[in-house]
């Protein structure tokens, strides 16, 4: 189809733009910390994807695996660790973490300067300044590079994003009203009324919500950009999973009426590696001379 966009193709360039700047620099490799608190599938298989993808641009990762007991004490003192530890460049506090785990304030624990999820208040207020040393929330930076990347023009344009959290949604509108990205922001919830006409006055569309079939074809207006964040798992019989990811995009009877759509998987999903990945690189050069 020759409105994909694909977040696998794109994510590799990425991959290979940032193993050529490693390549160019003197010295030890650049060091994520990845911490897994318990035994959740996702998590376990979303830290595995980021150890591969690091070790095929040539980033170091460490592998911090805690039980499911571990107490908020036992954590921020890891954290206090990673943080003091000047070998390593980025840390990365796989979510969700276990219910008895504050995961905000476990967050803000990590070092700003560490802070390559850009979860903590320094780097999301950074992000309101427009401050450009800001580490930026992997997903929705993934999102904004994969439209710039597909030449879907921003300036003066009407996004609509579906989702206000604070890992997608809110960073997301923050980074499409910034100035030299310059789109006219709309942030819908589950308390908008009239989600799908403000969703069909959008130029660009996109849906970070986490319920199949949000977005039908009579939100989409025709030619519009459509970016599908979502990640549901539906039953399948067919699959030895026993069910298929879909994202919140009808896709089928949306994909005809759109300039570029992402598919899931393989279209936001990527991206949010590569974002991890391209913020342990700046991480690590904003400390480290270069050849
Ligand atoms: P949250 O549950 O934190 O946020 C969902 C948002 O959707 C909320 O703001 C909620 O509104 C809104 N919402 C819920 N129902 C509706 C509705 N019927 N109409 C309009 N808005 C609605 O989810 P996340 O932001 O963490 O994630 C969203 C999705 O993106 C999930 O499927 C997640 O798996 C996926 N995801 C994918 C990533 C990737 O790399 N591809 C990375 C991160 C997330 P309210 O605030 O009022 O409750």
């Amino acid at each position: 189809m020759s409105n994909l966009i694909d977040g696998n193709q794109i994510a590799g360039q990425i991959h290979a733009e940032l193993a050529a700047k490693i390549a160019n620099v003197k010295g030890r490799r650049p060091c994520v910390a990845l911490v897994r608190v318990g035994e959740d599938p996702a998590s376990i298989s979303y830290v595995a994807k980021k150890s591969k993808v690091a070790a095929e641009i040539g980033i170091e990762s460490r592998l911090n695996i805690l039980p499911e007991s571990t107490s908020q004490a036992e954590l921020d003192a890891l954290l206090d660790r990673l943080n003091a530890d000047d070998t390593v460049d980025a840390i990365l506090v796989q979510a969700p973490l276990p219910k008895h785990l504050d995961e905000q304030a476990t967050f803000n624990r990590v070092s700003p300067q560490k802070d390559v999820d850009g979860f903590s208040f320094a780097n999301l207020g950074k992000l309101c300044q427009e401050d450009k040393s800001a580490f930026t929330a992997c997903t929705p930076a993934g999102i904004l590079e994969l439209i710039k990347r597909s030449g879907v023009e921003t300036r003066g344009k009407r996004a609509v994003v579906i989702g206000r959290s604070l890992i997608v949604g809110k960073p997301l509108a923050l980074l499409l009203m910034q100035k030299g990205v310059d789109a006219t922001v709309s942030v819908c919830h589950s308390r908008s009324e009239n989600l799908a006409a403000v969703c069909a006055e959008a130029d660009i569309l996109i849906s970070a919500v986490g319920r199949p079939n949000t977005v039908t074809a009579d939100m989409v207006k025709e030619g519009a950009c459509v970016i599908d964040v979502g990640i549901n798992r539906i039953p399948c019989a067919e699959k030895k999973s026993g069910y298929r990811l879909v994202g919140d995009v009808d896709f089928e009877a949306v994909a005809p009426k759109c300039s570029k759509i992402t598919p899931v998987p393989g279209g936001v999903g990527p991206m949010t590696v590569a974002m991890l990945m391209s913020n342990t690189v700046k991480s690590f050069l904003s400390k480290t001379p270069q050849k």
